[in-house]
């Protein structure tokens, strides 16, 4: 007989309690407490292993061989640069996303691209509706399998008899497995169909994609804990309503997390953007005021990307601040440093800010265009559209440098535009560029050069 165990877990971050609760200690949020049946006895996985644990043996450090990883190409240039030159053998992929932001679409995009046997399990859509969307990407890959199916055991089943070399599960939260007494989708069955998987993927050298739906907190749905489960984890953002897509590593055991894919969604299917500089940029006749151009880099990208501001006068006694793919507490604090260290007056004015494309930037070195757009709109006098930005704005004021400044002065200069601005404090290690560079350090030095 097997013995019936129970506990309770956290529905928003998988946490897991010996008793109930009514908020939850480790992520705060109230009622997500739910007792779920976790039925350890009698419990089988997949494929028994009957051989001996293989026993690792320590080196020495220079004795260590050094390989690269088995990787397998996705024929996807953009999904190949994000996860450092292709899928690696055995790994386990979590590719996670809003609802309708395109995730199945990639994944189908990939299975037929490759020319490899893919097996694609949907536990969300029939083989039909998949079969309308494959006809749409127009892709071609006899060796493509379809399975309908939310049942790890079987989907198990049809691994041992198609052997493919790729499995995508669409999604994770479909999934479940027949020794634990939950629904679909509560934090144990995900944890224990993803630890099969990743069980299967180990043994057999198999890739596993995971598509994850994640919540409106930007988390992946169901356990956080499942983020620690896999090798990599992949992010698939961008506005539902925009047409960019962009693919980030949040994590990657296998290469960096600082690369970036971008994608254009239309009817066909997801077209990758090797040029995101010229999609970026807003096309418009003549110049406005309240628009700087930033030359940022993602990962080892250079990104060219528009900024806009407006600048009012408030109506109502608090002036509203408001940032769209820029942090909301650094535009306050690039408004406290125009007003206290360069005495512009902005207190009592509105402020919105935008990044256009849909795009989110880390990237410190935007802070000029930010800064230069803003102080565009306020003065209500344009910037040539061919004058680019590339610096960090400090607290004092101070226009600070920035890393690999060639390469986005490079960018520029390829893409047409007339002057960079750039810190002073900056290295340029080649002298002669085709577009001229503006050395400012202070934020009068840009206001001057630009507007006086
Ligand atoms: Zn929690």
């Amino acid at each position: 007989m097997a013995k019936t165990k129970t506990t309770f877990f956290c529905q928003n971050c998988g946490a897991q309690f010996a008793k109930w609760l009514g908020q939850c200690t480790s992520c705060n949020e109230w009622n997500t407490i739910v007792e779920e049946i976790v039925q350890k006895e009698g419990k089988r996985e997949w494929k028994q292993t009957s051989s001996p644990k293989k026993i690792t043996k320590a080196l020495q450090i220079n004795k260590i061989q050094r390989s690269e990883e088995d990787r397998i190409d996705t024929k996807n240039n953009e999904l190949n640069r994000v996860l450092g030159g292709g899928i690696v053998r055995g790994s386990v992929l979590l590719l996670g996303g809003e609802p309708g932001i395109g995730k199945s679409t990639l994944s189908l995009q990939i299975a037929l691209s490759m020319q490899k046997k893919v097996l694609y399990v949907s536990g969300e859509e029939s083989q039909n509706q998949i079969k309308l969307r494959a006809e749409r990407l127009k892709g071609d890959n006899p060796n493509c399998l379809i399975l309908n199916e939310t049942n790890t055991q079987n989907i198990f089943r049809s691994i041992e008899e198609n052997q493919p070399e790729i499995v995508i599960i669409d999604s994770i939260q479909t999934l479940h497995t027949d020794y634990i007494e939950t629904s679909p989708g509560s934090v144990s069955q995900i944890r224990e169909a993803a630890a099969e998987l990743i069980k299967y993927a180990k043994e057999t050298a198999t890739p596993v994609i995971l598509i994850g739906h994640i919540n409106k907190e930007g988390n992946i749905a169901g356990p956080k804990i499942l983020e620690h489960m896999v090798d990599v984890v992949l992010q698939f953002e961008g506005d539902r309503n925009h047409t960019y897509r962009i693919l980030r590593a949040q994590k990657n055991r296998f290469g960096s997390t600082a690369e970036l894919g971008i994608y254009e969604m239309l009817s066909s299917g997801l077209r990758e953007v090797d040029n995101p500089s010229e999609i970026l940029i807003s096309q418009k006749d003549e110049s406005l005021s309240g628009t700087a151009i930033s030359a940022t880099l993602e990962g080892l990208r250079p990104l060219m990307i528009e900024v806009q501001a407006l600048v009012s006068t408030a109506v109502y006694g608090t002036p509203q601040r408001s940032s769209t793919g820029y942090n909301i507490k650094r535009l306050n604090m690039l408004l406290a440093v125009l007003e206290k260290r360069a005495g512009f007056r902005l207190g009592a004015k509105d402020v919105f800010l935008n990044i256009t494309g849909g795009i989110k930037v880390d990237d410190p070195a935007i802070d000029l265009a930010v800064v230069s757009a803003i102080l565009s709109s306020n003065e209500d006098e344009a910037i040539p559209q061919d004058y680019c930005f590339a610096a960090e704005v400090g607290l004092a004021g101070e226009i600070r440098p920035i890393n690999r400044v060639d390469q986005r002065i490079m960018e520029a200069e390829k893409l047409g535009f007339e002057k960079i601005y750039i810190s002073k404090f900056n290295k340029i290690s080649k002298k002669n560029f085709g577009i001229e560079i503006v050395l400012i350090s202070k934020i009068e030095d840009l206001f001057r050069n630009l507007f006086a």
